[in-house]
């Protein structure tokens, strides 16, 4: 796998889909997810000029971390376990996976004083009973109750499109979470801006970016797995 050829073709889609729509492809930003390689071919993502990296489990993403964290901007994009938030706090700038109550609090108490955790909520558009986050309808009063938490930030959903052989069939999905979205910046509400949309995957991220996604997570396209 050559990432800088990868990262050609991917960008030149990139373009396309925003062309379609009339987006500026420069709002639309790679996380680079090297949850399936190795630190060297992390290393080549980060040469190819990728600065957003996403790991998904606790014991990859401080391994990774440790070694290249000047050169990067690190995104924890896996369900996190409430336990293991010490280890990437401070460390991983985005929190792609807020969920849950407990986990906030737990990010919130485990940050310094004045430091803050950007965080999407996961919204489990599709109800797969495979994939976690909050039901749609759970979003907004969540939000609301995020509010005590000085930490934490919203700045956007997340989403998991299921998986279909055509990637047209995951439109609905990313549709529904940009009007959820704009639903919610609306409110103006200062602990959650909510302006961005992770969504899009290796298979369906032109999709995500005719649908507005902001952040696309990358992993076999772009990096391969090992
Ligand atoms: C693994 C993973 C990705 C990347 O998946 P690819 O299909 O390899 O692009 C994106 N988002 C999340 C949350 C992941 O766990």
């Amino acid at each position: 796998m050559n990432v800088k050829d990868n990262l050609i073709s991917i960008q030149k889609e990139i373009n396309d889909a925003c062309n379609r729509v009339n987006r500026d492809p420069a709002l639309v930003q790679i996380i680079a997810v090297t949850k399936y390689v190795s630190m060297e071919t992390t290393e080549r993502a980060l040469d190819a000029g990728l600065i957003h990296i996403g790991e998904n489990r606790a014991e990859g993403a401080l391994q990774k971390w440790e070694a290249l964290h000047e050169r990067g901007i690190w995104h924890f994009i896996g369900s996190m376990q409430t336990r293991k938030v010490k280890k990437i706090i401070g460390k991983y700038e985005y929190l792609h996976s807020l969920d849950r109550i407990s986990l906030a609090k737990e990010v919130d108490k485990r940050l310094e004083e004045g430091q803050v955790m950007k965080c999407f909520l996961q919204v489990n558009v599709s109800g797969e009973e495979s994939k976690s986050g909050l039901s749609p309808e759970e979003v907004i009063p969540f939000i609301k109750e995020l509010s005590i938490f000085k930490g934490i930030q919203v700045i956007g959903l997340m989403t998991m499109a299921p998986f279909f052989d055509n990637a047209e069939m995951t439109r609905p999905v990313f549709r529904k979470l940009r009007k959820l979205r704009d639903s919610i910046m609306v409110m103006k509400l200062s602990h959650a801006p909510c302006t961005e949309l992770s969504m899009g995957m290796s298979n369906d991220y032109t999709v995500a970016i005719e649908e507005g996604a902001t952040f696309i997570r990358l992993g076999s396209a772009l990096v391969g797995r090992e």
